[in-house]
């Protein structure tokens, strides 16, 4: 591995961030810490704080260096999920205790460690090129005022990116294993099967919706493609049917159906309501009515382009760690998503075992390979 360690030190930035106790969305004073850490690296630091849309306020930062040449952006989230039952913490939740090699506390790999992992390696990055920072302090809980707005903000600014490294975990085993290039997307729907309420005695005086129910549930189910080159087949599962009904000599007036789509970069929202309405539209309604309703906003699916920025970072993955990184897809949502509209964003952070866990804990080693490998990628993407 990496045998350069930067001047600057992850360890003790990571302390003073844990020892902050940001539980989602207190901020806690870590983005102080943050600002006292960017500002003598030639930064321009903002506050953001923004509020509306339905949640609660959210403190966030922006920082910015360099006018010209390609524009980075580095993306991650302050804020960390409750400590949980503290019986069953060894070290305590926000002490930073460091016991060997392990450094234990909330937030030690999610993700924390990755932005003082990227803040170590900037003291040691070419003054060439334009690096920007978008923390958040609500990745956690809603999101709402959070990356999505911080990005919305820096456009009207005028801030366009060339590429983005959200430091999230991303490896399986060990540093630079593996790099997220794109996620899936999600879309939730309800649909609901209208008839007519009566006695089960007298169905010829009812409409049931449960059969007309079912059919929907069949038709839709299942594969919606059969995966593309770096994602797995498009699924949509049904997640509740429900029909309210406690007794057993009623046939229900309505059906409530919902599901769930995990959908790949086929797809995007709209075509996906499409293909799911033509769907419905070829059942037997047998006289119901159906309808479908869209209650939620559907996070994207993305892939990043694979050439550009994303082969310079495997290049310098595989020339200090041995192998090049396994291009992953894997998992849930996170906050790319957001970057993802704005440029080709991978997420590149640690090994994440403990994340969300009691005793969440980073090895030390791990946090020092993470900031040379930023250190080595820096260098390269803003040569000039
Ligand atoms: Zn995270």
């Amino acid at each position: 591995m990496p045998s350069t360690v930067p001047a600057a030190d992850p360890v003790r930035l990571l302390q003073d961030l844990i020892r902050c106790a940001s539980v989602t969305p207190a901020e806690a004073g870590v983005l102080d810490v943050l600002d006292r850490a960017l500002t003598p690296l030639g930064f321009a630091v903002t506050r953001l704080r923004f509020e509306g849309n339905g949640s609660y306020p959210v403190d966030n930062l922006f920082a910015t260096r360099g006018t010209i040449g390609p524009h980075l952006l580095f993306n991650g989230h302050t804020d960390v999920v409750p400590p949980g039952d503290r019986s069953l913490w060894t070290h305590e939740p926000f002490g930073a205790e460091i016991a060997g090699d392990l450094l234990y506390g909330r937030g030690a790999v999610d993700m924390k460690s990755g932005i003082a992992a990227f803040i170590a390696a900037l003291a040691e990055a070419p003054r060439t090129g334009r690096i920007s920072l978008a923390i958040t302090n609500d990745e956690e809980a809603d999101g709402v005022n959070g990356t999505a707005r911080i990005l919305e903000w820096a456009a009207a600014q005028g801030h366009r990116f060339d590429f983005a490294i959200v430091g999230e975990p991303s490896a399986t085993a060990r540093v630079g294993d593996s790099i997220k290039i794109g996620r899936r997307g999600s879309y939730n729907g309800k649909i609901t099967v209208t008839g007519v309420q009566g006695h089960v005695a007298y169905p010829r005086q009812a409409l049931n919706p449960l059969p007309v129910a079912a059919a929907i549930v069949t038709a839709l189910s299942g594969k919606l493609d059969d995966g593309s080159e770096h994602f797995p087949p498009s699924n949509l599962e049904f997640t509740s049917i429900d029909v309210g009904n406690t007794v057993t000599n009623v046939i229900p007036a309505m059906a409530t159906l919902r599901f769930n789509v995990r959908y790949n970069d086929k797809w995007t929202p709209e075509s996906l309501d499409a293909a799911i309405r033509n769907v419905i539209d070829g059942i037997d309604t047998a006289g119901t009515q159906i309808a479908l309703e869209v209650p939620r906003v559907h996070s994207r699916s993305f892939l990043s382009p694979l050439s550009g920025a994303v082969e310079t970072l495997s290049a310098v993955i595989a020339e200090r760690t041995g192998s090049r990184p396994e291009y992953s897809t894997a998992g849930g949502t996170s906050d790319a998503r957001f970057v993802a509209q704005y440029c080709p964003v991978v997420e590149f952070g640690l090994p994440g075992p403990t994340m969300h866990k009691a005793d969440e804990q980073v090895k030390l080693t791990d946090l020092h390979d993470l900031t040379a490998l930023y250190a080595a990628f820096l260098k390269r993407y803003l040569a000039p």
